[in-house]
């Protein structure tokens, strides 16, 4: 692709149920092999990937229904729809991995539990598989884990999953792929004059005011949480573009200015994310580091276990530590990647040693850069 989307790296794209499924015939194979190529022509030319993908539950229930009719047309309860996401995640996991395959790309399998993003260490957890998946060029496939999420505890809509993880992985664009090509003024199917918005530049009550209430049958969204997700994915740095799916090569389409609703990013998205490290979240220990170490944290590198003097506090791996001068002030504030045990036996050493005594397994930055406030 030599258009708009050649501009970004790292894109998230997420596809909506109906898109991908049809009640009556199952998986909609012709539009994903088109789907397919537009995706093989982003990463041929070095992009990466993420996809979020809908359909578990709808694709369970359509296969499900064959067994027992009552199942189709009707509100599942909330065994149902877990068992039926069951059903139909593995058939969902089995067409990407066929479809991508098709293009040299090797689909991986994650599913996401609410939790996953919102606490520190399993975010930690997240972002490294999902990292190491794209290190390898590889195409990570994510769902939430509808088998297990209830509905008190779960993301819901993978509209705001979506945004969630591209602001996890910092990822430049994030393309909501659904049954409608962007915002317009007022919801279409209530008022025949709305017109489509081609650019949000802030999201203001105007805007969200416009969105009114649109999920289809098959898909939990709606313009609502495509709003939602719009701000969380903004604030984090990522721009997002609504574009419709109810085409053949939806990305090329796109890519060759498609009809289309793009949401502009934030300009100061890393201090927002620093502001909350460096304001919001309570301090578990403090890590003393050497004039070497101070030296390359101010000119923006990662903490290494080698500059670390001391370490104190029982903190775990993912929790808020305070980084110290040796004369005990404190220059800096992040998120440790060791437990407490673990930092204080690797104090000192370099990766050399670090790799003959623990193995390729440990893991080479204490405090990475991205989750670093130097004060
Ligand atoms: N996670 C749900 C599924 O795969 C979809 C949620 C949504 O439609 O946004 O069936």
């Amino acid at each position: 692709m030599t258009g708009k989307l050649s501009n970004y790296r790292r894109i998230v794209v997420k596809i909506g149920s109906a898109l991908l499924v049809d009640l009556e015939s199952g998986v909609r194979r012709t539009w994903l092999e088109s789907l397919a190529a537009d995706l093989g022509a982003i990463w041929e030319r070095g992009g990466e990937i993420i996809i979020v993908s809908s359909g578990s539950i709808a694709l369970g229930r359509r296969q499900m229904s064959t067994h027992d009719a009552s199942l189709a047309g009707r509100a599942l309860k909330l065994e149902e729809s877990q068992a039926a996401a069951a059903i139909g995640q593995i058939a969902l996991g089995r067409v990407w991995s066929e479809m991508l395959g098709d293009y040299g790309m090797q689909a991986g399998q994650i599913l996401l539990t609410l939790g996953d993003t919102e606490e520190r260490r399993r975010y930690l957890n997240a972002r490294d598989t999902i990292g190491q998946l794209l290190a390898w060029r590889s195409v990570p496939i994510i769902n939430e884990n509808d088998t297990v999420a209830t509905n008190e505890i779960r993301y819901g809509d993978n509209d705001r999953l979506a945004a969630r993880v591209a602001s996890m992985m910092d990822a430049n664009l994030l393309v909501l792929l659904s049954d409608i090509d962007g915002l317009y003024t007022a919801p279409p199917s209530e008022d025949p004059n709305a017109k489509l918005l081609e650019t949000v530049d802030a999201i203001t009550p105007e805007i969200e005011a416009m969105a009114g209430e649109s999920a289809s049958v098959i898909s939990s969204g709606g313009m609502r949480t495509k709003i939602a997700a719009a701000k969380i994915a903004t604030q984090a740095g990522t721009e997002m573009v609504i574009a419709s799916g109810k085409v053949a090569h939806p990305l090329k389409e796109l890519d060759q200015g498609g009809r289309s609703t793009w949401f502009a990013a934030s300009k100061n998205p890393i201090n927002n994310r620093r502001r909350w490290i460096a304001g919001t979240l309570e301090t578990s220990g403090a890590l003393t580091i050497d004039a070497g170490a101070i030296t390359a944290l101010k000119s923006g590198k990662s903490l290494l276990p080698a500059g670390v003097t001391d370490v104190k506090g029982g903190f775990s791996r993912g929790d808020t530590v305070l980084i110290l001068d040796s004369g005990g002030r404190t220059i800096g504030r992040g998120l440790v990647e060791y437990d407490f045990e673990d930092a204080k036996k690797s104090k000192g050493r370099s990766s050399d040693e670090l790799t003959k005594s623990l193995g390729e397994s440990y893991r080479s930055v204490l405090i990475h850069r991205d989750d670093m406030v130097i004060e």
